[in-house]
């Protein structure tokens, strides 16, 4: 009997696969058995090569998710190729900035890459699914800061604030079409978004201290709690956050 934890026969789209946590996911969703569609504007080769070390498919998508409506054209072109089972709207950034200096660009980038194109992406896959009368998986990537403050990082505050309230919206609109939308949320992460952080000593040992596991998280951390998302061992979850962060939310 195939496990309920796997992925096999799977089709798995991942944004921004080729580095950080993303790439954690794309590895842990081939390790599971999933075919794995990486989306995003840098190389994935780094990525397509782990994959493949998996002895999983991996195809890699080009598409600059600054521009909702561009995202919405390269997930319909997708899904010409195939239909697909999950989609993990990983694509992030951050900007960091005292409150009243912000600007207003600095607001609109985040919010549109982090919450727009998410969204307009969950639209897309939730369409073709209900159309089609198919199941699928969402696992949205959020954030500590979908439940804290923060300093200095607001429009990223707002938006992992917003992609928790969305996955919750699709969750209860879609949970009865068989479509399961969760998130998970990642702790302090060893990758490009946090090196300011970590190149800065006070910071970094104030956000080491209050961790109880002692150690910053990396991205292979966050991989298998999206597999699990993604697989059928979570059917019956919809509109949950599954925190992964050394017990930072616990403490
Ligand atoms: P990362 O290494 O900076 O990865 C961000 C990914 O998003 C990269 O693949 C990046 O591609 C892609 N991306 C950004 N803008 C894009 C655009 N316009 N078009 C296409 N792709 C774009 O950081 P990460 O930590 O792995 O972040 C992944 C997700 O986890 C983000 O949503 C982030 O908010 C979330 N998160 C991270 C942490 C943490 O501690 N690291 C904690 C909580 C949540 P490029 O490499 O080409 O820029």
């Amino acid at each position: 009997m195939t496990s309920t934890f796997s992925l096999s026969g799977r089709r798995i789209m991942v944004t921004g696969a080729n580095t950080g946590i993303g790439q954690g996911i794309a590895v842990a969703a081939a390790r599971a058995g999933a075919s794995v569609l990486g989306i995003g504007r840098s190389s994935m080769d780094e990525t397509a090569e782990r994959v493949a070390a998996e002895g999983a498919q991996f195809t890699a998508l080009s598409c600059d998710l600054a521009d909702a409506a561009v995202a919405r054209s390269m997930f319909d072109q997708a899904w010409e190729h195939g239909p697909i089972d999950g989609l993990v709207n990983n694509a992030g950034i951050i900007r960091r900035a005292d409150a009243v200096d912000f600007t207003e660009v600095d607001w609109d980038e985040v919010m549109d890459i982090n919450l727009k194109t998410l969204f307009t992406l969950c639209q897309a896959f939730g369409r073709k699914l209900i159309t089609g009368d198919r199941r699928g998986k969402i696992v949205n990537i959020a954030s500590m800061l979908s439940f804290q403050g923060g300093i200095r990082v607001a429009s990223y505050t707002a938006s992992k604030h917003g992609v928790l309230g969305i996955t919750r919206l699709l969750a209860c609109e879609w949970a009865a079409k068989g479509i399961n939308v969760n998130a998970v949320a990642p702790g302090y992460i060893e990758t490009n978004n946090t090196e300011a952080l970590r190149n800065d000593p006070e910071r970094s040992a104030a956000i080491l201290g209050r961790i109880p596991a002692a150690r910053w998280g990396r991205p292979e951390d966050i991989g298998d709690a999206a597999v699990f998302l993604l697989a059928p061992a979570s059917d019956y979850m919809h509109g949950a956050v599954i925190p992964v962060d050394g017990g930072w939310l616990a403490r």
